[in-house]
């Protein structure tokens, strides 16, 4: 018989499976959502919309913070079963701390009547909470640094359905290489997730020849989110 003392930290039979089961679950629940992200990097400790919230309204990341008026995280229902999500808020979106208040936001609140999805019921954010200086694209640094954020909403809201309003959004959530008018009109499954891509409402005033195809998408929406709701 030794006479060696066992070590209190020697794993007993069956006792490292069960560690790696448990590395398994936290891998399964922690594993991130969208492409590129890394799980450390967006607040995994926060479980709520209001500590994010407040979170994102103290951030300083990247130069848009210093650029504009307000930071614009969301409106609508953070209980919602449908999250619709945008590129960035423009000038209007920045005066009055709601996303999708100007022109296209107009527009997007004409869609959801004639889907009757009550703009109410459902939740509505964007890529970049603030708004890029003269209404430019944000530069891919600014994105890496924002996403967290909406990982984190992703996390906390945990939705049925996401809408990917233009390019932007359907590249940060869907594939980088995304181009809406080649995957729009189609339901993708992430992680139990329903995710479609379509026209940005800005897209639609543009160019009026949108309105059909979009239409096509939000009956779509439209049917899914009856089923969930
Ligand atoms: N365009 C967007 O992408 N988001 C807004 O909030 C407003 C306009």
């Amino acid at each position: 018989m030794s006479s060696e003392q066992p070590s209190l930290f020697e794993l007993l039979p069956g006792e490292e499976l069960y560690r790696q089961e448990k590395q398994v679950a936290a891998k399964e629940i922690h594993s991130p959502f969208l492409p590129g992200i890394k799980v450390e990097e967006a607040f995994p400790g926060i479980k709520e919309a209001a500590p994010l919230e407040e979170l994102a309204r103290n951030c300083n990341n990247c130069r848009l913070r210093s650029g504009c008026r307000q930071v614009v995280f969301s409106d609508g229902d953070v209980k919602s079963r449908i999250m619709f999500i945008g590129e960035g808020p423009g000038k209007d979106e920045d005066e009055q701390g709601r996303p999708f208040v100007g022109k296209a936001g107009q527009l997007l609140d004409k869609i959801l009547v004639a889907a009757e999805i009550p703009r109410s019921q459902v939740y509505i954010s964007n890529v970049v909470k603030c708004r890029p200086p003269g209404n430019r694209l944000p530069n891919p640094d600014e994105v890496r640094e924002c996403r967290n954020y909406l990982e984190a909403q992703i996390r906390i809201m945990q939705p049925a359905i996401i809408v990917c309003l233009g390019a932007m959004a359907s590249q940060v959530i869907i594939d980088p290489k995304a181009s809406v008018s080649k995957i729009r009109g189609k339901w993708f499954n992430r992680q139990g997730v329903k995710i479609m891509a379509t026209y940005h409402p800005a897209a639609l005033l543009r160019n009026p020849s949108y309105k059909r195809p979009a239409w096509q998408d939000f009956q779509m929406i439209r049917d899914e989110y009856n089923k969930v709701k």
